[in-house]
């Protein structure tokens, strides 16, 4: 027998679906009516805290994701 609690009943599409669609709106709300946003120091742009920079691309002063050669990217295949 299993000793964790196990649901007694298959949870449906549509109430899970409820469920996480009032998340969705809740979420939506709070940034709305304004998280905490950090600045990104390198580029001073407002961030969500613990999250890597949108803009240049770094994260605690490191190179994540290298914008530039996305830049490069995109040129190289529009031309
Ligand atoms: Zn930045």
């Amino acid at each position: 027998m299993a000793k964790h609690p196990v649901p007694k009943k298959k949870t449906s599409k549509a109430r899970s679906k409820r469920r996480y669609g009032s998340f969705k709106t809740k979420t939506l709300t709070k940034l709305s009516e304004g998280t905490k946003l950090s600045i990104c120091p390198n580029c001073k742009t407002k961030i969500l805290s613990h999250t890597v920079c949108p803009k240049c691309g770094k994260y605690r002063g490191r190179q994540v994701i290298n914008k530039q050669k996305e830049i490069d990217k995109i040129t190289k295949i529009k031309a």
